[in-house]
């Protein structure tokens, strides 16, 4: 990779500002001076330093996300404040986009990513990983309505859901659940509830595979996922 890229990827500047730099003799790659912002390096093998202090490459970021009910999905959008615009990271440099999509209005666990091929094996639909919601519901949850998640509903363009595992936190008028499903059709929770007569007041995404929402993140606060979290989803 240019080290002029590089640079500029970590943070160091616009490219025409780490020409200054380079060519000023500010950077060393392996202990020897380089003032040429077209020399490549290799950021998992060479050293680079910038004013004596080493460059900490990494290529990918990973932020998980407590999404507020106000952000759209996407990285750009003409009318909406989207889950990118409110990153106070390098996200020029990074280039980062949101793993899957949730509701406008659906808060909750939402990861943040360059990393396209972690985002692919956790969207394909062959892997079934579980994304479990927590959500309130207007009206009362009952047993048959577990079985019948179990087996699958019919939403209204006539897709059959596959299993999904609905759990009832407390059942009245207002009903609080749970409910894990292993694919992401769209508005799929809102969906199924409305083929059971029900309707969807409040959504929450609080577990992707064995990632758990970090209680600790108020909604619109993001932090960068551990490595222990990482492999979760690796
Ligand atoms: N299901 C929905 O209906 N909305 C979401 O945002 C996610 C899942």
């Amino acid at each position: 990779m240019r080290i002029d890229k590089l640079l500029a990827n970590m943070g160091y500047g616009t490219r025409k500002k780490v020409k200054g730099l380079l060519k000023g003799g500010n950077v060393r790659v392996n202990g020897e001076p380089e003032k040429s912002p077209k020399s490549h390096v290799n950021p998992n093998e060479d050293m680079v330093t910038v004013m004596g202090e080493e460059v900490d490459y990494r290529e990918y970021i990973y932020l998980m996300l407590n999404k507020p009910g106000d952000l759209v999905s996407a990285t750009k959008d003409a009318n909406d404040t989207t889950v990118i615009d409110i990153l106070q990271i390098e996200d020029q440099v990074f280039e980062p986009f949101p793993i899957g999509r949730l509701d406008k209005d659906t808060e909750g666990l939402l990861l943040i990513t360059n990393d396209g091929q972690l985002a692919h094996r956790l969207t394909t639909p062959k892997k079934d990983i579980g994304k479990t919601y927590y959500a309130v519901i207007a009206g009362e949850v009952t047993k048959s309505d577990v079985e019948k998640f179990a087996e699958g509903v019919t939403l209204d363009d006539g897709y059959v859901t596959k299993p999904a595992n609905l759990h009832i936190i407390h059942s009245a008028a207002q009903s609080e659940i749970e409910l894990t499903i292993t694919e992401g059709k769209f508005h799929q929770v809102k969906r199924m509830f409305e083929a059971v007569d029900k309707q969807v007041t409040y959504l929450k995404r609080i577990q992707i595979g064995n990632l758990k929402l970090d209680p600790e993140l108020e909604l619109g606060e993001y932090r960068e996922l551990t490595e222990e979290e990482l492999d979760y989803l690796l």
